[in-house]
């Protein structure tokens, strides 16, 4: 294609939302093999909702969600210090505002306190005082308060922590798991408290992208931290039969390149810090406009309007720009 046809190209993707850094990455786009797509935030909504919270010890129910709150807070509101890495996280993000709205409901005093919360307050009302926090990306956040330590993630977080967990929790886990939930675990002092579970909806268009994509002879795959059996629920309501499951940040840049060792053109769309790597591997990025800085960074594409059919339509409009002077 001549310049002015690549110009002419980035322009027309620009109005309609596909901003596409340079004119190569513009080019590879036609060629691609697999589009390969992270879950959390990508496939779904990222509007993650909080369904069960099941205390498993005799503490207080609402002390129970201040805590975790509290630690999955100060990364959700810390992005001012440059704390990001789980703060943007959707999970973050859902168990913060069920905590608050069950303080709401249930202490009518603290609301007032829930209901300013805004990125920049100070939360006087009723998170709890946090230090050493760190988050980990494909595990969970860990940080302590009054002390102790608190974990809240997966099963590899725990795991590497030394804490086991007891096969009445680990049967509740598989129960939220097999119904495509996402199951949250909570230890305070190395002492499981109690489990969320946490349901994150396809975004609407997910299912007819990923049947178009196969349509066009592009072949869809889905690459996710979460654990295998949400994963597989999660990829068997979308149309993806190719899912790799429990994988770390640095191992979403190693199914790219597996992918790309036979000479395949790989795509990847993903949201979060956790895929900027493999964003970065992949043939063509593509980052969700609404997701973290760094993917943004990372990728060659950003797709401003969130909508996982503008896969398609950067597709497309390299095919056809790209087709046409063969
Ligand atoms: P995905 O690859 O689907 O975007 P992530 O790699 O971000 O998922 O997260 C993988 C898993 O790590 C989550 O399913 C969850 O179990 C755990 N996790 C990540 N961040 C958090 C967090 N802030 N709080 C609790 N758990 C988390
Ligand atoms: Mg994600």
């Amino acid at each position: 294609a001549t310049p002015t046809a690549v110009m002419v190209a980035t322009g027309v993707g620009a109005n309609n939302g596909v901003l596409i850094k340079g004119g190569d990455a513009l080019e590879r786009a036609q060629k691609v093999n697999y589009v390969v797509f992270d879950k959390t935030g990508t496939l779904t909504q990222g509007k993650a909702t909080v369904t069960t919270a099941k205390v498993f010890t005799g503490m207080d129910r609402g002390d129970f969600l201040t805590l975790v709150a509290s630690a999955e807070a100060s990364s959700y509101f810390s992005t001012s210090l440059k704390i990001v890495a789980s703060s943007e996280h959707p999970l973050a993000r859902a168990i913060v505002e069920y905590a608050r709205h069950f303080h709401f409901f249930n202490e009518p005093s603290a609301a007032k306190d829930a209901q300013n919360l805004s990125k920049e307050s100070k939360f006087s009302g009723w998170l709890l005082d946090v230090s050493e926090f760190s988050a980990l990306p494909g595990r969970g956040v860990q940080c302590f308060i009054h002390g102790k330590m608190v974990l809240v993630g997966n099963r590899k977080l725990l795991t590497e922590s030394g804490v086991t967990i007891p096969t009445e929790v680990e049967s509740f886990l598989v129960e939220l798991e097999e119904s495509a939930k996402t199951g949250i675990l909570v230890t305070y002092n190395d002492i499981l408290i109690g489990v969320l579970g946490v349901a994150d909806p396809l975004k609407r268009e997910a299912a007819v992208v990923v049947e178009g994509l196969k349509k066009m002879g592009v072949r869809p795959v889905m690459v996710t931290g979460d654990n295998w059996r949400t994963a597989q629920a999660v990829a068997k309501e979308v149309g993806i039969e190719d899912v790799r499951a429990e994988v770390m940040p640095a191992g979403k840049a190693d199914v790219i390149r597996s992918f790309q060792k036979d000479g395949s053109v790989v795509a990847m769309v993903g949201d979060g810090i956790n895929d900027s790597p493999a964003l970065a591997v992949a043939d063509i990025g593509m980052a969700i406009g609404a997701g973290t800085d760094i993917a943004i960074e990372a990728a060659d594409y950003v797709l401003m309007r969130n909508s996982l059919e503008d896969v398609i339509t950067a597709i497309d409009l390299s095919r056809k720009t790209f087709f046409r002077i063969r």
